[in-house]
């Protein structure tokens, strides 16, 4: 267990604990782990998940993105749609319409989070 609180000093190689804020071998600064993860935290984005969000409510997968305006163009565009459409379409119909939406929002939201991930 003990191993797991342990890195190298990217400067002289010495094996010393996570919590050290300076490398007790050489005496540089280390750079803190908790940085880097918070930015690879900010980068990595599920697309399975984005995809699976926008399936289940139209939109939310880009919102889960942080495309905050492109889920709620998602959302208003399939409510709209739906209020629209009432009393033109049968409920049958409605419900393909909105199942066509979720899909298109859902392959967006995998697509953006494949782009995302990239960058
Ligand atoms: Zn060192």
């Amino acid at each position: 267990m003990s191993e797991e609180k342990t890195k190298y000093c990217p400067y002289c190689g010495a094996q010393i604990e996570y919590r050290y804020g300076v490398c007790p071998s050489c005496g540089k600064p280390q750079p803190t782990m908790e940085g880097v993860e918070r930015v690879q935290a900010k980068h990595v984005k599920n697309p399975l998940l984005a995809l699976f969000l926008s399936l289940l409510v139209t939109g939310i997968g880009q919102i889960y993105l942080g495309r905050v305006g492109r889920g709620l163009f998602f959302l208003a565009s399939v409510l709209l749609m739906g209020i629209l459409l009432e009393g033109v379409l049968t409920f049958d119909q409605l419900m393909l319409v909105g199942l066509v939406f979720s899909i298109i929002s859902a392959w967006d939201a995998y697509r953006i989070a494949n782009e995302i991930n990239r960058s």
